[in-house]
Order: structure tokens, then C-alpha cells, then sequence
């Protein structure tokens, strides 16, 4: 067990960080810099985007061939945490979701053809996407084998698509949409995932979804189906592979989450450290208290067994694994600890940390959400329990060196 990185990963981790303590970071500071959804301003985020590319700090989930860094998700893990030190930082190293997972699984699920038209455009920075799959009860949410109303259709050469979706984060600005959609009864393959572009006839966004964090651009939109024609060419992988292909994007995209969120709850103790070191009450600083530093302590721990978990279903990931039982432990841990560092922060912050004087408000906010996106917090522990059920005392199993332990197959589609 080696837990030291590649002088390459770090060379990048330090560039990034660099990047964000001098770009971004007075940027945050700045309300200027934010739109009216509480994220950076596109024309400013189109800026920074531009430096970052040209830095080569960009893509780094991609292999180089489809213009990525090629860092394999372990990499990943170091840099993304250091990129969301500051809110803006995964937009503008195009590592956000819903674009970070999107591209990962057009660069392994599309053919070439389909990566052209799709997925480069993306890889430019020249269009944003969307993924679009809940849709409201009674239709799929965290049982989207079961539930899913919006029918795919084939007529000929075409698919007809007709339903509902929504919260599908970014759809007001997406060019390009990955859609999942019911293309028969049969419970395993009776979903298949298409591609579709803004411009196509059939679709509408009914409305942009007030929340009550602040917003990814292009917000989080219900959308509505009318024989909405796809062709053939344009479905992913085989029909009855929309599972297949929803397991393949959500595993990663889960823990580049977790990667991103362990960067957010960095800041948290950061910001609650300084003032804790500044502040005077009752004649002596707030770090000098015990209550205090068993805060601080409990959440340095907490964020070091969120980075664990995630080395390891980072590590497993890289190996070929789907990693499921890995990933779900640390989403779940990882979703937790984000809004416990946010609202730890904003306590030693005092009435500072209710403001809006520090990012602390912003992140408590949006991290609600965590413990909800990309499978709710009970969904993962469900999972956790089958895979207790199926293997018993080898849940805790250690893969020994030289032994073929391609782990956990998947077993339900119920994320
Ligand atoms: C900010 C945000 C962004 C999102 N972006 C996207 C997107 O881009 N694309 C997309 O397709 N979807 C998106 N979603 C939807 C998200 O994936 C779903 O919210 C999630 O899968 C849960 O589905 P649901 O909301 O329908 O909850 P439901 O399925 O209605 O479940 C409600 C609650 O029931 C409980 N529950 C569910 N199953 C079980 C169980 N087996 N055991 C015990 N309790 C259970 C959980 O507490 C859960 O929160 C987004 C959601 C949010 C909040």
C-alpha cells in the first residue's frame, strides 16, 4: 500500500493551487464577479477558462488524446480538491459537473463519430451539457430502472420521445444533452440513453426550478418531451443499455463530487481556523479553547477519512472496478462531512459566518444538496447493505498483491 502520488500529480496540484489563490480567490471576494444565480458571470468565467486552457490546466479527467491531461481518477482526486478551494475553481478548470461526467462517459461510451460531434465541442470549452434522467413522481428518481415514464419510441430510423424530466442541472445553457429514456418493459435493459442537441424540435424547458442554493449555469430545469425525433445514430451504446451506461457516468461522477466537496470543506476549516486565531473572547483567542479545537480536530479527522475512502474507490476505479461499495461509502460520508464543515465554520464564525462576507453561507447552502444528488444518502446505504448480505464478514475483505480481485459487480440499478 503506497500512499504517495507522482511528482507529475503534484506538479499539477501545485500549479492549481497556485491558480486558485491568485485568480480566483479575489475574485470570490468581489460580488461583481457573480451573476444572478450566485455563480461566476459567464463573460468572466469564459476568461478564466481561456488562461486555465492555456496553461494546460484543463481536462485533466480526459486522456490526451481527446485533450486531457490524463491524469486517471487518483490524480484527479489531488487536484480537484485543491481546484474547489474556491467556489468558482471547477468551472473554470472545465471539471464541473455536469460537464466532468459527461465527458467521461462519451470518452468511454460513444464512438468516435459521436465523440466528434459530441463530446469535442465540450472538450473546447465551445458548449455546456446536460444529463437528463429524474423526472418528477411519479416517474424515475431514485429508482430509475423501475419508474421511468419518458418512452423512446423506434419508428424506423428514429426514436419518438415523449415525457417528462427535471432538476437537469444546467439545461438553460446546454448545447448538448445526454437523455435516458424507457425503450421497453424488460426490468434490467428496458432503458437506453440517447443524444440530442438544443435545436432539435419536440422539446421545451417548462421552467427553471427555484432552489435553495446557489445555482450551477443553466440552473436546474424541468423539461418537457413532445415526439421529440432522436436518430438511431445518435443512442449510446446498444438499446437496453441506458443502465449500463447511467451505472458507467454516475460512479465517477459521484466521486469527482466527493473530490470537489473534500476541497469545500478545506476552505470551511480555513476560513474557521483564521478566525478562530484572531478572535478575543473572554480574554484569550478562540483557538486557545478546548471546545473549539475539538471542532477543528473532529473536522481535519473527518475530511482525512473523506480523502481515504476516496483514494481508495479512486484507486479501484483506475483498476478496472466499478468500485460500488467504495463509492458509496465515500459519497455518503463525503455529502455529510460538506454541510458539517459549513455549518462548523459558520458557528466559530459567529454572526461573520451568517454573512456574506465569507463563502462559508454560499457553500452551507449548497451543500444541502450533496446528500441528495446522484443517489440520496439511504439509496447508498441500501446498496451497502446488499453488498453486506452477498459477502458477509469478506465485506472487509483486503485484496491481496498478485491476487485478480476485479471486486463487486454491480447488482441493482437503483441510483
Ligand atoms: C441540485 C440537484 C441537481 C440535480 N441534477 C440532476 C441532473 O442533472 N440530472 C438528473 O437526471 N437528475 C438530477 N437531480 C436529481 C437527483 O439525481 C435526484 O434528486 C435523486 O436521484 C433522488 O431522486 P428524487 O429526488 O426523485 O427522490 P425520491 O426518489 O423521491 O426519494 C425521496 C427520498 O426518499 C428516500 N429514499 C429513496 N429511496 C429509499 C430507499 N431505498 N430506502 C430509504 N429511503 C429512500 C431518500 O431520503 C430520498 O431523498 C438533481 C437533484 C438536485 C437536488
Amino acid at each position: 500500500m503506497d500512499f504517495t502520488i507522482s511528482p507529475r500529480v503534484e506538479e499539477f496540484r501545485r500549479r492549481i493551487a497556485r491558480f486558485v489563490e491568485n485568480e480566483l480567490l479575489p475574485l470570490e471576494a468581489d460580488q461583481a464577479s457573480f451573476d444572478a444565480h450566485e455563480n461566476i458571470r459567464l463573460d468572466l468565467l469564459d476568461t478564466l477558462r481561456g488562461k486555465a486552457r492555456g496553461e494546460g490546466l484543463w481536462c485533466l479527467q480526459l486522456r490526451p488524446e481527446t485533450g486531457g491531461q490524463g491524469l486517471g481518477k487518483v490524480g484527479m482526486a489531488v487536484c480537484y480538491e485543491a481546484m474547489n478551494r474556491s467556489i468558482f475553481g471547477p468551472a473554470v478548470f472545465n471539471a464541473a459537473a455536469p460537464d466532468d461526467g459527461n465527458m467521461m462517459v462519451l470518452e468511454k461510451a460513444a464512438t468516435p463519430a459521436q465523440q466528434a460531434r459530441w463530446l469535442a465541442p465540450i472538450v473546447a470549452g465551445e458548449v455546456r451539457s446536460a444529463f437528463a434522467m429524474t423526472e418528477p413522481a411519479p416517474g424515475s428518481g431514485s429508482d430509475p430502472a423501475g419508474m421511468m415514464l419518458t418512452t423512446a419510441t423506434r419508428r424506423g430510423d428514429r426514436y419518438v420521445v415523449r415525457g417528462r424530466k427535471w432538476f437537469i442541472t444546467g439545461a438553460g445553457e446546454a448545447r448538448h444533452f445526454i437523455l435516458v429514456a424507457r425503450t421497453s418493459d424488460d426490468p434490467r435493459r428496458g432503458l437506453s440513453a440517447f443524444l440530442f442537441d438544443r435545436d432539435t424540435p419536440g422539446w421545451r424547458i417548462e421552467r427553471r426550478i427555484p432552489i435553495m442554493g446557489p445555482e450551477e449555469h443553466g440552473g436546474h430545469c424541468e423539461l418537457v418531451f413532445e415526439d421529440m425525433e432522436i436518430p438511431v445514430a445518435d443512442r449510446l451504446l446498444d438499446e437496453g443499455d441506458g443502465l449500463k451506461l447511467t451505472q458507467m457516468r454516475l460512479g465517477p461522477a459521484r466521486l469527482t463530487h466527493c473530490m470537489r466537496w473534500l476541497g469545500l470543506s478545506r476552505r470551511c476549516v480555513e476560513i474557521a481556523t483564521d478566525y478562530a486565531h484572531q478572535r478575543l473572547a473572554f480574554g484569550e483567542r478562540l483557538s486557545a479553547r478546548e471546545s473549539i479545537q475539538i471542532m477543528l480536530g473532529e473536522l481535519a479527522m473527518q475530511i482525512e477519512i473523506g480523502r481515504l475512502l476516496v483514494m481508495k474507490a479512486a484507486c479501484a476505479l483506475d483498476q478496472g472496478s466499478y468500485a460500488r461499495k467504495e463509492v458509496s461509502m465515500a459519497k455518503v460520508h463525503v455529502a455529510n462531512l460538506l454541510h458539517k464543515a459549513a455549518d462548523t465554520a459558520i458557528q466559530i464564525n459567529g454572526a461573520r459566518g451568517y454573512s456574506k462576507d465569507t463563502p462559508l453561507e454560499w457553500i452551507y447552502r449548497y451543500a444541502r444538496q450533496a446528500r441528495l444528488v446522484d443517489g440520496a444518502d439511504e439509496v447508498h446505504m441500501m446498496v451497502l447493505n446488499q453488498h453486506l448480505e452477498r459477502e458477509g464478514r469478506d465485506f472487509w475483505t483486503w485484496q491481496a498483491a498478485g491476487q485478480d480481485g476485479a471486486p463487486s459487480e454491480p447488482v441493482e440499478g437503483a441510483r
